[in-house]
């Protein structure tokens, strides 16, 4: 009878094994994260061991499903790299048995390989080369077709001889990186519809912060289509954090007293003050020491170093800009890695984009658009913006 292969998933760790005495928190924020997304897919035990996480089918069922959870945990931050991989008794027997069945489905296609062995368990009989060596010569038994390239094969197939048994694999992915989510505090994002904040807040959720939303608009002059815009990309946001939520404030009066009092050159300076005010009061309401936005150095009049001075003197904590030092293009790139940037680019209008002066003012002096903003009553304005909000959590969909 043909010998059943019982498969499991392995995601290492990456930055996290240098984490000292907070390693242990670290290791239980990435269990619960992995054990959320396994309970879509069935019964797994996970556990940790050896900087790895170990996820193994407890059923026919959910054995079934392990691709698609193995997709799911690509998104994990905090791994670096994962990999599928069949299970061994830790004989040499057993080892070259199991390859010889496991690895033709997974070489499909394949030319050449390299194997190698990493013998943690240093009881094992056999040093790592020596097993390596069994093993590849077990391999092209198995499929002749194959050659053996040291410097550039298709597949490195892996043998680790761990704790309990070994295991047996045919190539690793990359893992999403990072810490793990909620590790680094919390952070409000300034989320609008554009390419960039999408990017901006995945790249903090990346350093293991957990990031909720503000989002400005502005109806009429913004649509619904906008807002739903926004959700849908909060949606994208949440496949890599489990649920995010949006508050939702609206501008429209403060954009109309900018418009009829101001002068036209300091709108957008005046409105992204604003922002800055509301944004700071959600974030303290809501427990977050930081602000995050989607900014990069001179993208556009308004992120010039002296816009942006004069943006953050409106902060009352500090501001994160992930994206400053970034291209446009190396931020598309990230948008369409982290799948945002079809959303982004559906073009409703965000409420910048109302209103806009036709001569905006590039290298503001702060005393001039203070100046400016005393043309209209900021608390009243505030207070009134204030009162609209309202909040949507947007959990993930699997
Ligand atoms: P993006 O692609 O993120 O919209 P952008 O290049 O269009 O960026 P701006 O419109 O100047 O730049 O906005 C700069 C940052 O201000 C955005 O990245 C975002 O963090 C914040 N922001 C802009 N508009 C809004 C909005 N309607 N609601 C919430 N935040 C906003
Ligand atoms: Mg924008």
């Amino acid at each position: 009878m043909e010998k059943k292969i019982t498969e499991v998933i392995l995601c290492k760790y990456g930055e996290l094994i240098l984490k000292g005495t907070n390693r242990s928190t670290f290791e239980a924020q990435l269990l619960r994260e992995v054990r959320r997304r396994a309970a879509f897919f069935g019964r797994f035990d996970v556990h940790a061991n050896q900087s790895t996480v170990y996820v193994e089918p407890e059923n026919e069922e959910s054995a079934d499903r392990i691709d698609e959870l193995y997709a799911q945990l690509k998104k994990v931050f905090g791994f670096v790299a994962l990999c599928k991989a069949a299970v061994s008794e830790k004989t040499l027997e057993a080892i070259l048995e199991t390859a010889k069945a496991y690895l033709p489905a997974k070489l499909a296609g394949v030319k050449t390989f390299k194997c190698e062995a990493k013998r943690s368990d240093k009881r094992f009989p056999l040093s790592s080369p020596e097993l390596a060596g069994e093993a590849g010569g077990a391999i092209l038994e198995a499929m002749p077709h194959l050659t053996v390239n040291l410097t550039e094969p298709d597949v490195v197939v892996k043998i680790e001889v761990r704790e309990q048994y070994a295991y047996i694999h045919a190539g690793q992915d990359k893992g999403a990186g990072g810490m793990p989510i909620g590790s680094a505090g919390k952070g409000m994002l300034l989320l609008s519809g554009g390419i960039d904040s999408p990017v901006a807040g995945w790249r903090m959720m990346r350093r293991g912060m957990t990031v909720e939303c503000v989002h400005f608009e502005s109806f009429p002059y913004t649509s619904e289509a906008a807002r739903e815009k926004v959700f849908e990309l909060a949606a994208e946001l949440a496949e890599f954090c489990g649920k995010i939520k949006v508050h939702v404030i609206s501008l429209t009066h403060i954009q109309e007293s900018l418009r009829d009092r101001c002068e036209e050159d300091y709108f957008t300076l005046l409105l992204r003050r604003f922002m800055m005010k509301l944004a700071s009061r959600s974030a303290e309401e809501n427990g977050c020491p930081a602000l995050i936005t989607g900014e990069s150095l001179g993208q556009v009049a308004s992120q010039t170093l002296k816009a942006m001075v004069v943006t953050e003197d409106a902060a009352d904590r500090p501001v994160f800009r992930p994206l400053i030092g970034m291209d446009k293009e190396e931020i598309v790139v990230n948008a369409r890695e982290i799948g945002t940037f079809d959303t982004s680019i559906l073009p409703y209008d965000d409420c910048c984009t109302v209103f806009t002066p036709r001569h905006p003012r590039t290298q503001p002096e702060l005393e001039k658009v203070l100046r400016e903003e005393g043309r209209v009553d900021v608390d009243a304005l505030l207070e009134e913006a204030w009162g609209t909000r309202h909040c949507v959590v947007i959990e993930q969909q699997i």
